[in-house]
This record gives C-alpha cells, structure tokens and sequence, in this order.
C-alpha cells in the first residue's frame, strides 16, 4: 500500500528493539496476523475490531487503494467466518483531498459491509476534524444503518455532539481521547475527563435504553467500567446490550473478566506498516510504555 511513511518512522522502524516494542500493541503488520489473533480471541469468547493503520493520505490514489483494502478485508472475514468489524480514519481514505469523495468511498464499504450483515466505525481524530467528522456520520448513516461514530470525553463539546445526533439513531464508541488539544475545548485533567466520560455514558445509557441506540465503550480504565456497570443496571439495562471495546495487548485479564460476566467485548487489533503515529500517541497516553520500549532495548 502506498501509504507514506514519515522520516521518523523510517529512522525508527528499521531498529528490531522498536518492531519488538510494537508487538506489544499489535500481533503483526499484516491482515493474516491479525486473522489468526482473531481465531484465538474466538475461542474465549472475544470479538475483535480491525484497523489499518495510516492517516493523512495526500494523494486520492492512496485514498482509493485503502478503500479497495478494506474492500478486501471484508471479503476475507466473511470468507474466514470470523466476527470482526472494521474502523478507520477518514483522512485515511482521503478527507484531506475531497469530502465527497471520501463518502463514496466511505458508502462502498459501508454497502459492502452491510451485504455481509458487517458493520463499520469511523475514528474520530484531532478537534480540527470533529465538525466533518459529525457531518460525514450523519450523512452516510442515513444511508447505512450498520456505522457507528467514535466520540472523545475530553472534548467539551461532546455532549452537545451526541444530542445533535440523537435524532439518527447513532451508533457512538465513546473513548476519552487521544490526541493533544488546547485547554480552550478539551479538558485536560485526567479528573474533569473521567467525570465527562461518566456523565456521557450516562445518557447514553439512557438512549440505549429508552431509543435502542449502540452505545460502546472504549476504555481501559477499571474504575470508569465498573461505574458503567453500575449505571447500566440501576437503569435495567441488560449486560448483553452493553459493549466494551479495548486495544489489543492492553488489560487482558479485565477483558476476560468482562466476556465471563457477560458483556459483550471486542478487541480493536491495529495492522499494517505506517504504526510511527499511532504507537508514539500509546506512548503519550502512557509514559510507562517508554519504560517499556526502554527495557527492550537493553533486554535486546
Ligand atoms: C477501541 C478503542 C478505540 C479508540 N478509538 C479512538 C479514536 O477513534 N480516537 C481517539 O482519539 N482515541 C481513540 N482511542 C484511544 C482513547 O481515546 C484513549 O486514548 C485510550 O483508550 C486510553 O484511555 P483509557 O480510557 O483506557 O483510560 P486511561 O485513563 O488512559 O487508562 C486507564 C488504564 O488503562 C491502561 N492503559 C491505557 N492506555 C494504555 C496504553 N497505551 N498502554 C498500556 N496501558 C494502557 C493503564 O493501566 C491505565 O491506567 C480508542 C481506544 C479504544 C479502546
């Protein structure tokens, strides 16, 4: 694929210490390594989520070669027979170059996914985004049913974002954010955060219950889960209709923890060359992943 890599990544990725860190994160660059981790997690219960991992695109070429990849990849898990959704970026299929372009290409997954009854998340990425990213959602959800929105606590604009789309009946990964923003639109202490992410999941609790909406939570964070539980059954709702989504490699025991109370759980599996951003916002979010990367230098 010709996605292009950055000069750090060309300078990081040729060291093994760095592909061994990685791993952590991800079971293999290609699609096949992601298949077989999928086959396994099957066999306890757990469904995954694939991403391709790649932003930013700056030709439509690249734009049309990931659309016909996640094309692919949905043949291949409908061949496989194996329960995997797919999420990706929009400036990965070319959102950067041309909206309306980038929802055809976006509306011939989705059509494909919906003729093998699969269903397709779009990623929210940094605020400069949000407001397409909204209104990309809503209008290809109007045509597809089977898409769903990923939706950050850290903005202070959420919840006004997820009432402005009730009336579509959303589907919503709610996560806590990954990016770096200014203190202007996004909260910043890791407090204010959690207290938004649990306000949030709240009413979307409440939609679930009240509009049938899809609401996913996309987090690691035990407390935060254990309150989501909490609300979820003061307010009747069932655990089957209650869904975590984590990263791969991360809180493995809390993932089997959650598919044995039974709770819906899929793990999102990351593959493909262009990792440099994607592992260096891991590393940001935790700074013990630097210790991480660290001891695989020296253990190397
Ligand atoms: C399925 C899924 C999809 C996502 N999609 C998006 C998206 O589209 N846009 C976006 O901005 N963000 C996305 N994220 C990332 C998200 O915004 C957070 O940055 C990330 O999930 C960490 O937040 P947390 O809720 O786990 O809480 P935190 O408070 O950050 O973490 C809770 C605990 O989880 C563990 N943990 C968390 N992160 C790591 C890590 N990297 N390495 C090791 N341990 C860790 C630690 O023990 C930590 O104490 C996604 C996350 C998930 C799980």
């Amino acid at each position: 694929m010709g996605i292009k890599k950055s000069l750090a990544f060309e300078s990081c990725s040729n060291y093994g210490f760095v592909k061994k860190a990685v791993k952590r994160f991800m079971p293999g660059e290609n699609l096949s390594d992601a298949i077989n981790a999928t086959k396994d997690f099957m066999q306890k219960g757990i469904l995954t989520v694939f991403t391709h991992l790649g932003e930013n695109i700056t030709q439509i070429q690249e734009a049309e070669e990931v659309k016909n990849h996640y094309l692919d990849v949905l043949e291949n898990i409908h061949n496989e027979k194996i329960k995997t959704e797919i999420s990706l970026k929009l400036t990965q299929i070319g959102l950067d170059l041309s909206f309306d372009n980038s929802l055809l290409f976006f509306n011939q997954v989705a059509q494909k996914a919906s003729e093998y009854l699969n269903f397709v998340w779009i990623d929210m990425e940094g605020s400069a985004y949000t407001n397409t990213t909204i209104d990309f959602y809503r209008r290809t959800k109007l045509l597809n049913e089977n898409t769903g929105v990923c939706l950050q606590a850290y903005l202070k604009r959420t919840e006004k974002d997820i009432q402005s789309l009730i009336d579509i009946r959303p589907n919503i990964r709610l996560v806590k954010g990954a990016y770096k923003e200014p203190k202007e639109i996004a909260f910043k202490d890791k407090s204010d955060v959690d207290k938004n992410y649990l306000q949030l999941a709240k009413f979307l609790l409440t939609q679930v219950k009240e509009n049938g909406i899809k609401a996913v939570f996309g987090t690691h964070d035990l407390k935060i889960i254990s309150e989501i539980k909490k609300l979820a059954s003061n307010l009747n709702v069932q655990h089957e209709q209650i869904e975590f989504h984590m990263l791969y490699g991360i809180k493995t025991t809390e993932q089997h923890r959650l598919v044995n109370e039974g709770y819906k759980l899929k793990v999102l599996i990351s593959y493909g060359s262009a990792w440099y951003p994607w592992y260096m916002r891991r590393l940001a979010e935790r700074p013990a992943n630097v210790g991480f990367v660290l001891k695989n230098i020296f253990s190397n």
